[in-house]
C-alpha cells in the first residue's frame, strides 16, 4: 500500500479536473481513495509514502503506436544517397535495418527505448515490431524488455510478403503464439494485436493465410494505414479500390484494431472506420519527418472518428508529440483556433478508449477503481493551474524530462529520475553495442 501526497493533482477526469494538495491511496496496483494527505495518512499509516509536495502528479502518458526496433537507428550511416520519398525511407532504412536484427538486438533496443519512454513519463505502448531475420520469439523478448522494467504494453509483429512466403509465415505464427500466450498468462500488462505492415506489402494470398491461422480468435489488426500515397495508389492501381475498402474485405476492421497514420485516406474510407469503430492513430512527428503530408485528424474527428496519438518511433516522449501536434495543425490549416480540444482529445481521451479496449482496464485517468499508472513531475508553475487552464499547462508548461517518479500498477518503477532494480547503465552499453554490430551488417 502507498500514499502519493501534497501534489497538486491532475485528474484527467472531468468531474474532478484538479485536487490541490491531494493525496492518492493505491493498494493491490489500483487507485483506492482520493482525498486530503493527512487524512489518508491519518487513515493509513502503515502505507508507503511519496512526497510530491510542489510537484505535480498525473496520470501516465499512453503511446497508440510505436516501434522499439527503431531505437539503434539513432546517428546510423545510411552508406547510401539520402531517400528522396517515404518509400526509400523504408527500402534505404528500415527494411535494413530490421533484416539484420537477432534476438539480442531485438531485447536491448526494446529495453532503451522502453527506458526512455518511463522517463519521459509513459507507462503504456502499444508496439509494432518487424525483424524478418529472427522472427519466431522476437514478441517473448520484448515482452521480457517489458515485464522486466515495468511498463504496460501490447505487442504485434509487422507480416508482409517483403521477404517471401516462409517469412511472412512467421510472422503469422508469431503473432498467433504471442496471442495465445497472452489469454493463457492474464498477465495485466501484457497485450497483443495482429500486426500487418500495410496494405502495399501484403497480397491477398498473405491476408487470407492469416485470416485462416487466426480462427475464432478475437483479435485486433495493428497495421500502417495509407501512411504514404504510394500505399494508396497500389491498392487503387492493383485491387481497384483504396487502402481501407480493400483490407475491409478481410474484416481488417474491428475495435480492437489499430489504423495507423490514415494520411492518405478519403471521406469513403473514414466512414468504414467510423462504422467499424476502428481507431486511427495519429503520429505528428513522424508523419512531419517522413514529409508523407499532414493526416487529416481534425475532418475524422469531426466526423466521430476515434482518432488517438503515438509517436512511431520517432521519439518516445508523448508531451513532444502533443506539443508538435498543436502546432502542425494550427501551421497546415493557417487558423490558430484549431487543435486546442483535439490534440487534448486524442491524447487524454481517445488514447484512453483505445488503451482500455487493448488491456480491459481502466487507466489514464486519476480516480479510485483505475490502475495505479501515475506520473509525478517536478513542475513549478509560473501561473495558477486551474481545472479550466491544466491543459494549456501540460501543452506548454511541463516537458517529458520533468517526470521524476513513475507507477505503473501501483508499482514504483522510476523513482527520482532512477530506474528502480535496473542497472540503467549496463543496458546503455550493451546497447551501444549491439548497435555497433546492426550498423556493420547494413
Ligand atoms: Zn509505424
Amino acid at each position: 500500500m502507498l500514499i502519493i501526497g501534497n501534489g497538486t493533482v491532475i485528474t484527467n477526469d472531468p468531474e474532478h479536473p484538479i485536487i490541490e494538495d491531494g493525496g492518492i491511496m493505491i493498494r493491490d496496483g489500483i487507485i483506492q481513495e482520493l482525498g486530503p494527505t493527512h487524512e489518508l495518512k491519518q487513515r493509513y499509516p502503515q502505507a508507503s509514502f511519496i512526497e510530491a509536495k510542489n510537484k505535480v502528479v498525473m496520470p501516465g502518458m499512453l503511446n497508440s503506436h510505436m516501434h522499439f526496433y527503431s531505437s539503434f537507428a539513432l546517428g546510423m550511416d545510411l552508406k547510401t544517397s539520402p531517400p528522396k520519398h517515404f518509400t526509400q525511407i523504408l527500402e534505404k532504412l528500415w527494411w535494413r535495418l530490421d533484416k539484420v536484427l537477432q534476438e539480442e538486438d531485438i531485447y536491448y533496443s526494446a529495453l532503451v527505448a522502453i527506458i526512455d519512454g518511463i522517463k519521459n513519463g509513459t507507462t503504456t505502448i502499444l508496439d509494432h515490431h518487424a525483424g524478418p531475420g529472427a522472427i519466431p520469439g522476437s514478441l517473448d523478448q520484448i515482452a521480457r524488455a517489458c515485464t522486466e522494467l515495468g511498463i504496460r504494453a501490447s505487442l504485434a509483429y509487422e507480416v508482409s510478403d517483403r521477404d517471401g512466403e516462409k517469412v511472412a509465415e512467421q510472422g503469422i505464427m508469431e503473432n498467433v503464439r504471442f496471442f495465445d500466450r497472452c489469454q493463457k498468462e492474464q498477465n495485466p500488462l501484457l497485450a497483443s494485436s495482429f500486426g500487418l505492415h500495410a496494405s502495399f506489402t501484403l497480397s491477398d494470398k498473405t491476408l487470407d493465410r492469416c485470416l485462416e491461422a487466426i480462427g475464432t480468435r478475437e483479435i485486433g489488426f495493428h497495421i500502417h494505414t495509407a501512411e504514404g500515397k504510394a500505399d494508396r495508389e497500389a491498392s487503387l492501381e492493383k485491387h481497384g479500390v483504396p487502402v481501407v475498402k480493400r483490407l475491409d474485405n478481410w474484416g481488417v476492421w474491428n475495435d480492437l484494431s489499430l489504423a495507423i497514420h490514415g494520411v492518405h485516406i478519403d471521406e469513403e474510407e473514414m466512414e468504414i472506420l467510423r462504422e467499424r469503430s476502428t481507431p486511427v492513430i495519429h503520429n505528428p512527428e513522424s508523419n512531419m519527418g517522413n514529409a508523407v503530408g499532414r493526416a487529416p485528424v481534425l475532418k475524422m474527428l469531426g466526423k466521430g472518428l476515434l482518432v488517438g496519438m503515438g509517436t512511431d518511433g520517432y521519439t518516445t516522449d508523448m508531451f513532444e508529440g502533443i506539443k508538435v501536434a498543436n502546432l502542425l495543425h494550427k501551421h497546415g490549416e493557417a487558423d490558430p483556433s484549431v487543435a486546442w480540444g483535439e490534440v487534448q482529445e486524442m491524447a487524454f481521451t481517445n488514447n484512453i478508449e483505445i488503451m482500455e479496449r487493448q488491456f480491459d482496464q481502466k487507466i489514464g485517468v486519476i480516480a479510485p477503481g483505475n490502475r495505479g499508472d501515475v506520473i509525478v513531475l517536478d513542475y513549478t508553475p509560473r501561473t495558477p493551474i486551474t481545472a479550466e487552464n491544466f491543459y494549456m499547462h501540460i501543452l506548454m508548461g511541463i516537458s517529458g524530462r520533468m517526470v521524476e517518479t513513475v507507477l505503473v500498477d501501483g508499482r514504483v518503477i522510476l523513482e527520482n529520475r532512477e530506474l528502480v532494480g535496473i542497472d540503467e547503465t549496463k543496458i546503455f552499453r550493451k546497447a551501444r553495442e549491439r548497435a555497433e554490430r546492426v550498423w556493420k551488417e547494413i
